[in-house]
């Protein structure tokens, strides 16, 4: 399973976030992922207890935020939102576009709590 995989990398970066900070846990951890990235967030989201049990992120909530699809036109230059099976332009129709972003899978914040013992 490619999800479990990537919410292991998850919970690793944000052991990582905990440790620069001094940190007890996290309590919430945003991720963002394009539609691009080749990850479904449901899966991810049902990986995320596995890969995080036992770790400092196991009572953290995931809350992944989707990422929309920005292509460049080569056309008329505008940047705009496109579909994923559709990467048209959205201002002029051409269809001669780049993909700018939407293969993103960031973590895009971590929350943290900090129990004095
Ligand atoms: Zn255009």
């Amino acid at each position: 399973m490619h999800e479990l995989a990537v919410a292991q990398a998850l919970v690793e970066q944000v052991e990582a976030v905990i440790a620069q900070h001094g940190a007890t846990q996290a309590c919430l951890i945003r991720v963002r992922i394009g539609p691009l990235a080749g990850v479904v967030s449901e899966l991810l989201a049902s990986a995320f207890p596995l890969a995080a049990a036992g770790s400092r992120a196991e009572h953290a909530t995931l809350d992944l935020v989707a990422a929309p699809i920005m292509v460049h036109c080569q056309t008329c230059g505008a940047e705009t939102e496109a579909a994923m099976n559709r990467l048209l332009c959205g201002a002029c129709g051409d269809w001669h576009t780049r993909i700018m972003s939407g293969d993103e899978l960031l973590l895009e914040s971590v929350e943290l709590e900090t129990v004095p013992t």
